[in-house]
């Protein structure tokens, strides 16, 4: 896509603002697409539409399925999106569980626990100390209920979590463990039974569908005990004029006509990225953000934002300031004059920036740069080349 400039020149748009919400692939378009004239209502009868979108519905949530690497016994429900599917979790939780995760986490992770007994662990100064963190923390709870809810890669530094060694922590002390793979998902597997998690969320949009429905998928138990997500049609097995029976499965937290469309989309991507192969991927990504990296280091009063050291396994997601610029103006100019798309502000992780204010000084805000399969060499070197020439000579 070509996009205006400031100057009147077009230029191709360089879209370095996959983490906020990546573009459909070329296979998911044309998925939804040959959907599109026959969508109808699921679940809902005869008509020659709703059997296709009924097919086509649950067709999605056995791809979906896999993608996950849910277990036999484990639902897989369509949300809006993870922040849906996080409230959905916190909503189900039984009475008494403890929530902890670390203050680090997108506000999608933070808040929907806040209704109930949440521990938040401080930042950890290594993925050692998280760890260490999190066995202290569990140990004083004393197998009291808890679920451990955690990201699998930073939205900020796109640092990955130490998942698997968080979970075994957490099933030795009786825990579950929720993983927040809406930054995850896009980029390498997100396997359940690998992972060892009991929950996992995404959302479409950060997998190159568009907008229209997330994921959670996890144990059955909880889900089906808990209060439906949106009581209405299709949630129910039968309702009187004075009582109702609530259904199990999916459908119990899925009432209402659901984003069949949103469905069909994630479910073309989860192919489409299985397809194209989790190894081709991340090298491809670990090359430009190798690239981005040793870029933005080469230019003089560049700072980029990480909990870690530097070799940590990340996915291709970079926060930066330079120095004595409003990030703000920073990504103005950077879309506006050369036609580079990047994400500005705290990104919906208000504590995680207040720490690394606090730890190295300077801004709560910053710029993002995050990198998809989409995204080629011409794209870093393009930023790159302006962002040295706007800490030269400014925005
Ligand atoms: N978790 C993380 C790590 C995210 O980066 C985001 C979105 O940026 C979310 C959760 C929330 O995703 P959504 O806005 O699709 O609900």
């Amino acid at each position: 896509m070509r996009v205006p400039l400031v100057s009147g020149e077009w230029v191709r748009y360089a879209n370095l603002d996959n983490a906020a919400s990546a573009p459909a692939l070329r296979q998911v378009a044309d998925a939804v697409a040959e959907l599109l004239p026959y969508y109808g209502s699921v679940h809902r009868g005869a008509g020659f539409a709703s059997l296709v979108s009924t097919e086509a519905y649950t067709r999605a949530r056995e791809v979906v399925r896999g993608f996950v690497g849910a277990r036999d016994d484990d639902l897989v429900l369509f949300t809006r999106n993870t922040t849906d599917a996080l409230n959905l979790l916190a909503s189900a939780l039984p009475p008494g569980t403890t929530v902890l995760t670390f203050t680090g986490e997108h506000h999608a992770n933070l808040l929907p626990w806040r209704r109930g007994d949440v521990r938040h662990l401080a930042m950890p100064a290594t993925p050692t100390d998280a760890l260490d963190a999190l066995e202290t923390e569990l140990r004083a709870l004393g197998g009291r209920g808890a679920l451990v809810s955690v990201t699998g890669a930073s939205n900020v530094t796109g640092e990955v979590w130490p998942v698997q060694e968080i979970a075994r922590i957490a099933h030795r002390h009786g825990a579950r463990v929720a993983l927040d793979a809406a930054q995850l998902a896009a980029h390498r597997p997100i396997d359940i039974a690998a992972c060892d998690v009991d929950y996992v969320a995404f959302s479409g949009h950060k997998v190159y569908a568009p907008y229209g429905a997330g994921v959670l998928a996890g144990r059955a138990d909880w889900l089906d005990a808990a209060r439906p997500h949106l009581a209405g049609g299709g949630a129910v097995r039968n309702v009187t004029a004075a009582d109702v029976e609530w259904t199990t499965g999916p459908a119990r937290h899925e009432g209402g006509t659901p984003a069949a469309l949103g469905a069909f989309a994630v479910a073309a991507a989860a192919g489409a990225l299985r397809g194209t192969g989790w190894e081709r991927i991340r090298a491809h990504e670990l090359d430009l953000l190798e690239r981005l990296l040793t870029g933005l280091d080469a230019i003089g009063g560049v700072r980029t934002y990480e909990l870690w050291e530097r070799g940590h396994d990340r996915v291709g997601v970079v926060s930066f300031n330079v120095d004595g610029l409003d990030p703000a103006l920073l990504a103005a100019a950077l879309g506006a004059e050369h036609g580079i798309g990047v994400r500005d502000g705290a990104f919906c992780a208000h504590p995680l920036m207040d720490h690394f204010a606090a730890r190295d000084g300077g801004s709560r805000h910053a710029v993002r740069a995050s990198i998809g399969v989409g995204t080629c060499a011409d794209d870093i070197d393009r930023l790159l080349d302006a962002v040295e020439r706007i800490a030269r000579d400014g925005p």
